[in-house]
């Protein structure tokens, strides 16, 4: 079965980790394709820098820092310093000496002419991941806040050094008419047997990927059954600050609003099925009355049997709206 998961970053590299380790459990040859959002991607210090991708990346090949939650584990922070010093790069964004080789590797490569798709491949060609990572556009999309004075930030800034405080009107995504999906990210929905939306943040993770012009529509017509996995839990984020991007776009932070929100792909939206979790099983009613088959499931990563678990009630959902369509 070739399985496809829609994905941002922290919450995107958990979900996609516990699909592999379901993978790994089970009888059946499984393939698993990755399109990861490209909306947080940015310049800095003359450095193309793909959040998303490489918490992703990190992550399955157990490079990650799980303790802080991002970046390399036995990171050090010697060239930042030094970029700092330079005022090259601004105080509140720190690049780790690793993390910074990963984006130079990057850098020189697309400067040589790649595409993010194979500088995509090259990075995780490094590592055992398991599965195809593929940046959901080639374009250079990069998402920006618009306040309501209509001052333009790059996304990064608001989001790490405003820590998402500061209002927003709307998001913004650069040169986002024009964006065409990676030749790769596509065929892996239109191949998909199941296609999967990990409880990633649905404002500025999945919603950069579902702009992509052309992105929906191959949702719309995928064989494949779509199911998505709340990253809402109880009227909250399980981290982070999703909260907030859901607040600017009206959608309030609750499981079943952010389903309504993706909508039922018979009407007009990119949802065959959607979890819940267990404490959030009185939204199941309300989720399938907008056409939405709903289930309640635990919906914590807390390790990798929980995490395997949860990929596998999404594959067991993905089952069993196919059956019913
Ligand atoms: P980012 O790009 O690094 O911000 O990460 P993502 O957008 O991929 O994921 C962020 C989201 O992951 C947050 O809104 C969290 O609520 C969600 N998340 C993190 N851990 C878990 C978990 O264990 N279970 C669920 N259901 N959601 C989670
Ligand atoms: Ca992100």
């Amino acid at each position: 079965m070739k399985i496809t998961v829609i994905a941002g970053g922290v919450g995107g590299a958990r979900f996609v980790r516990g699909v592999r380790e379901f993978v790994r459990r089970s009888d059946e040859d499984h393939t698993i394709d990755v399109v990861v959002n490209t909306g947080d991607d940015w310049w800095l210090a003359g450095l193309r820098i793909w959040p998303d991708h490489d918490s992703i990346l990190y992550t399955l090949a157990g490079q990650n820092d799980e303790e802080r939650g991002w970046g390399r584990r036995g990171e050090s922070e010697r060239v930042s310093a030094e970029l700092r010093t330079w005022g090259v790069t601004p105080e509140w964004f720190t690049l780790g000496d690793l993390d910074l080789g990963t984006h130079i590797a990057r850098t020189a490569w697309l400067r040589a002419g790649e595409t993010p798709t194979e500088v995509a491949r090259r990075l995780g060609a490094r590592w055992d991941l398991g599965v195809t990572l593929h940046p959901a556009t080639d374009d250079e999309v990069d998402t920006h806040i618009v306040t309501p004075d209509g001052e333009r930030l790059h996304f990064q800034e608001w989001w790490t050094r405003h820590r998402a405080r500061l209002p927003v009107a709307r998001f913004e995504q650069n040169g986002i008419d024009a964006a065409r999906p990676a030749p790769a990210a596509l065929d892996a929905i239109t191949a998909a047997d199941v296609i999967l939306v990990a409880p990633s943040n649905p404002v500025v993770s999945i919603g950069p990927v579902l702009e992509i012009p052309g992105i929906r529509a191959a949702l719309a017509t995928a064989s494949a059954p779509i199911v998505g996995v709340s990253p809402i839990i109880g009227g909250a984020a399980v981290r982070g600050m999703a909260e907030a991007c859901l607040a600017v776009i009206g959608v309030d932070a609750d499981a079943g609003a952010v389903a309504r929100h993706y909508g039922a792909r018979a009407a007009g939206g990119v949802l065959d099925g959607w979890l819940v979790d267990d404490e959030d099983s009185p939204a199941v009613p309300g989720i399938e009355a907008a056409g939405i088959v709903a289930r309640a499931v635990p919906l914590w990563m807390k390790d990798a049997d929980t995490s395997a678990a949860l990929a596998a009630d999404a594959v067991a959902l993905a089952r069993t709206v196919a059956d019913l369509g």
